[in-house]
């Protein structure tokens, strides 16, 4: 909808108000965004993208009028919301942000319950299985209740709700000293002590990982609600599937919660530029997965599976297909996945291999910082990464995210210097692909010794193929580049010379 305004609004601070009159029936699957799941105890509400919003107005685009067409997702402005629920009395609403008015719309005992959770590092229980749906958990009050809630400087809200659901809490201990509350919402089918039962530890250890690793999670609350969404993000509220459990519950909730970072905190324009949140926030969840719970689930098939992604099938996969760079929606459904994984590849890649992780760490941090509540471009991004490493990666930048160039590095020759390896050996090495990377090349002579160099990348910057010197002291046996496997490399055959020579 356009708006036309009778007169322009002046700049700095002037003001309009919009009131705009909204209805629709929810929808059993809103497009995997929200919707309504039928349980044994009633049904569960999972509202999302449910109000009239602006669109973004940027000093890049102007007005962002993209439409909503499914695979790229949102691009929302900051606000801070009020908003108000107002639902049969013998539900419970758990909304994004703060309940203005407890004292309305809980009992007694579930308010000396949230207390108790806020100052506990267990899963404190709200509502248990037995007591869910009773009388007894609901105020005196007939007919409706209406539920306040209140978020500062949030891009969207969200909130679900139900007849009878158990309610688990616990505190989130965030880096200033600042506690939030974690809680989580589910039905009776969902409870189990490999499923919905730790979804309340996960939430809270995914955002103790990221706000100490990223940026302190802003807001006070967040709620992981099971419904029938397969799966979706929103500020302070995440929506998953009622039946998942054991490793990929886990997967889900660090990788829903941790779109609070991505793009929630850092506001990407998801529409566009889908690696920027789907992309970042995968990597952040394999930090959370390596840490959490003495690496649990480190070895778990994983819902977006870091081995898969790094691996030459993957890459192969992707040969022929569209770069990172293509707007969200043109990539195709079997396709978008790379969103995820090679992006998520990518800044592992720039963490083990480029940069090092000390030094990515802090830039990637950095840029989490200095983009938080605004709106960065792809190139915001390079850029900063470029300035807190101090280091020029447009190479990667280009290769990574503009192109399917792939990656083939080989070995080629030994010779030594007037024929004498005592003398020093010369070893070319080519790159037969168009993708450059820094090159590790393990060098085994004769007499026993094995070492490993390290090349920078700009030894490409002038062709293909590089020839340098080896102090050797006895014949080469072998030389391999990759040793480690770390690289996206096509063709691991050329890799090595001298075997069965
Ligand atoms: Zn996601």
């Amino acid at each position: 909808m356009q708006l036309r305004l009778d007169k322009p609004l002046p700049p700095k601070g002037g003001k309009v108000s919009v009131k705009i009159h909204f209805r629709f029936n929810i929808p059993l699957d809103g497009a995997g965004r929200f919707g309504r799941q039928y349980t044994r105890d009633g049904v569960v509400y999972q509202i999302g993208q449910w109000y009239p919003r602006m669109c973004v107005f940027d000093e890049i685009e102007g007005w962002n009028t993209l439409p909503y067409m499914g695979l790229g997702e949102f691009y929302c402005d900051y606000g801070d919301y009020e908003y108000f629920v107002t639902a049969p009395a013998e539900m419970i609403v758990y909304g994004s942000g703060d309940l203005q008015n407890p004292a309305e719309v809980l009992t007694a005992t579930e308010i000396k319950r949230l207390a108790a959770a806020a100052t506990s590092d267990k899963t404190v229980t709200i509502i248990s299985a037995a007591e869910a749906g009773k009388a007894s958990t609901r105020p005196a009050a007939r007919g409706d209740l209406t539920w306040h809630f209140s978020m500062k400087h949030t891009r969207d809200v969200a909130w679900t709700a139900g007849k009878a659901m158990i309610w688990d809490a616990a505190r989130v201990n965030l880096p200033s000293g600042r506690k939030a509350l974690a809680m989580s919402c589910y039905p009776v089918e969902s409870a189990g002590d490999t499923a919905w039962q730790r979804s309340t530890e996960y939430l809270k250890a995914s955002m103790e990982t990221y706000s100490k690793e990223l940026f302190e999670y802003p807001w006070n609350v967040a709620v992981s609600s099971a419904g029938i969404t397969p799966g979706m993000e929103y500020p302070g509220m995440i929506f998953n599937n009622f039946n998942e459990t054991k490793a990929r519950l886990w997967f889900l909730i660090a990788h829903e919660i941790g779109h609070n970072w991505y793009p929630m905190i850092v506001g990407s324009n998801e529409r566009r530029y889908m690696w920027q949140d789907e992309g970042f926030n995968t990597y952040i969840n394999y930090i959370a997965t390596d840490l959490f719970n003495h690496g649990e689930y480190v070895n778990a098939p994983a819902y977006f599976d870091k081995a898969f992604f790094a691996s030459r099938d993957y890459m192969q996969f992707m040969q022929y297909k569209d770069p990172l760079m293509t707007v969200s929606d043109a990539m195709t459904e079997d396709q978008h996945y790379q969103f995820y994984g090679k992006t998520a590849y990518g800044l592992n890649l720039l963490r083990t291999v480029v940069i090092g992780k000390q030094r990515f760490d802090y830039a990637f941090r950095k840029y989490t910082e200095a983009w938080a509540f605004k709106h960065p471009t792809p190139y915001d991004f390079f850029h900063c990464i470029n300035n807190a490493t101090g280091e020029d990666l447009n190479w990667f930048w280009k290769e990574w995210f503009f192109t399917t160039w792939q990656l083939d590095q080989a070995v080629t020759g030994v010779t030594y210097i007037d024929g004498d390896p005592a003398k020093g050996a010369l070893i070319t090495i080519e790159n037969k692909g168009r993708m450059i990377m820094p090159v590790a090349a393990s060098i085994t002579q004769t007499n026993g010794r094995t070492e490993t160099l390290q090349l920078p990348v700009n030894i490409w910057y002038r062709g293909g193929s590089w020839t340098f010197k080896y102090p050797s002291t006895a014949k080469i046996e072998k030389v391999v580049l990759d040793p480690d496997h770390l690289l996206p490399d096509m063709d691991r055959v050329n890799n090595n010379w001298g075997y069965g020579k």
